[in-house]
């Protein structure tokens, strides 16, 4: 078990489901588990919160996560780029 090494944001249908659930205990992959909601829209917000600092860990605070076409994408530089981007892309209309 090396769940450092495992840990693929890109796989699931949504990043956070690469970590397992602190609450739940849902496992990578599986959606949060709310035995009293019969709809989950949501996921735990500790899973979201581990998930993010794995994520940083991982790859950088400088790094996002973007859904492309093709599936979830790492930006190495997302963060800084959306930043930036607020100012060049701000206005136009
Ligand atoms: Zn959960």
């Amino acid at each position: 078990m090396r769940p450092d090494t495992e840990v693929d944001f890109t796989l699931h249908k949504h990043p956070v489901l690469a970590v397992v659930c602190p609450v739940c205990h849902a496992d990578a992959g599986v959606w949060c588990r709310r035995p009293s909601e019969h709809a989950a829209w949501d996921l735990h917000a500790a899973r979201k919160r581990l998930a993010d600092q794995v994520f940083i860990d991982r790859h950088g605070a400088s790094a996002s996560i973007e859904l492309t076409p093709a599936g979830w994408v790492v930006d190495p530089c997302g963060r800084a780029a959306a930043a930036q981007g607020e100012l060049f892309h701000g206005g136009a209309s």
